[in-house]
Formats: structure tokens, sequence, C-alpha cells
């Protein structure tokens, strides 16, 4: 056999034009048939998606080393690479491994013909050694898909083990996706802890862990309704940086950011969902508060929401119900707003 074609399994000899010999080599996928990545920048920042090389379409993760270098994204910081840059210390040893084969196989290839030499020359006896063995390539075992998610961009699936808000593909989730991502993850947090052995949560309860993950979430769910507010503002009016310069962070106040959604799209986000927006005003109010009271009612937070039964310095209770219930409400209204036709077609 040819010394090119004494491969290890997982490889293949594709063909030879004049000193270019092209291999393939197969790289482990999991069952999804999706192929590990790592971001340079982090790596806890793993995820998996369908790899395609050239003259393959089936996806099977198998790489001839002639395919055109893809940019890809790092589905939770963002960071933009070329597919390379990407590649795990798992993928490194195996590619390493293949290089090594190669090349141990052609050493032996040259020396061969060296001892030909040898041997046609009377003076020399030379007796040929024998082949170096095939090394098996490096091999290991892909990690299972746990969550998928699909853009609505450009229709990429990947696997992702965190908070995603980039598609690995086109490099941005529409601010509809990212919202929903976001709040998802509050979502799946509460879930998760009904899961839990009722001797852990208890503990857990007990150390003001539950507290702490209703009152966040009440902050996040909010701080995610204000970007996607600005996001859709900003996608839909042409001029917004002119229009935003001096308004601060306007659509962290809502009956503002209402008004100026009206004066520049037509929809008044107040009229939007009659039940969400009262809710969401109180949520405000308590976002505030929290963020910036430590919790502890104040003058303000009485004024913002007048049929409050807290007293003033009284620290507020948010339970579950208050968490589930800011979900809620910001949905409605994101949803409401997506559902409104406005005065732009830019796309969402
Ligand atoms: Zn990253
Ligand atoms: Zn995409």
């Amino acid at each position: 056999m040819q010394w090119e074609k004494r491969v290890p399994s997982g490889m293949r000899y594709v063909s030879r034009a004049g000193d270019v010999i092209t291999w393939s080599l197969e790289m482990p996928v999991n069952d999804d048939g999706l192929f590990g990545l790592l971001c340079p920048y982090s790596a806890d920042h793993r995820f998996a998606m369908k790899v395609q090389s050239s003259g393959d379409s089936s996806g099977s993760g198998e790489s001839d080393g002639t395919g055109e270098a893809s940019i890809l994204f790092c589905p939770y910081c963002g960071y933009r690479g070329e597919m390379d840059e990407f590649y795990t210390p798992e993928h490194r040893r195996r590619i390493d491994d293949a290089v090594k084969g190669v090349a141990d196989q052609l050493v032996s290839d040259a020396l061969d013909r060296i001892t030909d030499v040898f041997r046609r020359s009377k003076s020399f006896t030379v007796t040929p050694g024998r082949r170096p063995p095939v090394r098996p390539l490096y091999s290991y075992t892909p990690e299972p898909t746990r969550r998928s998610m699909t853009c609505g961009t450009c229709d990429e699936t990947y696997a992702v083990f965190g908070i995603a808000l980039y598609c690995v593909s086109c490099g941005q989730l529409s601010p509809a996706e990212c919202f929903t991502e976001t709040l998802d993850v509050q979502r799946r947090v509460m879930s998760h802890l009904d899961d839990l052995p009722a001797d852990i949560r208890a503990q857990m309860e007990a150390n003001g862990v539950f507290t702490k993950i209703y009152e966040d979430s009440v902050k996040n769910t909010f701080g995610a309704l204000e970007v996607f507010l600005g996001q859709v503002f900003r996608s839909r009016v042409t001029n917004a940086d002119h229009v935003l310069r001096r308004e601060g962070n306007i659509f962290q106040r809502l009956r503002h950011a209402s008004g100026l959604y009206e004066r520049h799209l037509g929809v008044s986000l107040e009229g939007l969902d009659d039940q969400a927006w009262p809710a969401l005003l109180d949520t405000a109010a308590l976002r505030h508060l929290l963020t910036h009271a430590n919790g502890i009612v104040d003058e303000q937070y009485l004024k913002a929401v007048p049929v409050s039964r807290l007293q003033l310095g009284q620290r507020v209770h948010v339970g579950r119900a208050e968490a589930e219930s800011a979900l809620n409400v910001a949905t409605s209204l994101a949803q409401a707003l997506l559902a409104a036709p406005d005065s732009s077609t830019a796309p969402v």
C-alpha cells in the first residue's frame, strides 16, 4: 500500500495533485451531530454546532482541510473569530496525532527510497526496516446536547451551556430573542428550585437564597425590558441616537418611554396592555426600591404605589408570586409591542 494510504481509522486519503496530498479527518460529533467548540476568550464558553466541510453536506464533522475559513461567534460573549480559533484541546490533540502519523509514514517512505538507492550500489548491503505502525488517533466523547437554540434570522441550530445572547453563525440574536432568553433563564431557575430535595430547599430558604433569587429575578426582568424597549426603538427610529441623546435612561422610566414611543412611532406603551401596564409600573417602583434602597420602603415608593399596604421604613417582600408576576407582565408588554403596528417596517 502506498504510504499516504497508511492512515488510522477516522482518517481517509482523498487525493494527490503534484506534491499536494489531501486527507480527510473525521472529528467526533455528539448524538445530535453537533461538533463541540470552545471560545478562545474563556474555557467556560463551550458550545456545539453542525459543521460542514467542503464536499460533505452530511454535517459529519469531517474536514478535508480545503473548506473556506468560516467566521463564528461565541454565543455567550460574542467573541468573533475563525473556526480554528474555536477548536478545543481535544481537537488539537487529534489533529496533532494525524499530522504525526503522516510524518511517520512520510519519513519511512523517504528512508525506503534511500535504501533502494543503496541496494543498487554493490558496495552496501542494506536490509529495509519495518514500516512504522499506524498511530491511532486520539479519541474522545463529545458532550451531549442539553439545550439547543435556533436563530430566527439565519436558522442555525446550536447547543448551548449557559445564557446565550449571540447566534454562533450570524452573530446577533434579535432583541426579542435576547429578551426571551434573559427571561426564560429566570423561569428555569425557579423551575429547578422545585426539583431540589426538601432538606436542601429548606436550608436554602433559611440562608436567604430563595429571597435573593426572587429579588434578582425582578431586577433582571425589568433590566431586560429596559434593554428590549431601547433596542426596538433604535431598530425602528432612523435618527434614534439623535432623539435619545439627552434622554438618559429613559427606557427605565416607563411613562416617559411610553410618551417617546408615542411621539416617534405612534405606539403608546401605556395603551398596549391595560392589565399589564399598571402592574409594570408597580414592578418598576419595586425594582427601584430593591436597586437603590435595599428594599426599604421610602416616600417615593408609596407615592408610586398608593395602594400599597406597606409602611414607611418597612422592607418589601418579594416571593415567588411577585417574581413570576414581573416576568409575566414584562412578557405581555413585549409581545403586545411586537404585535402592534408601527410607522416603521424594520424587522425586530
Ligand atoms: Zn466567549
Ligand atoms: Zn443567526
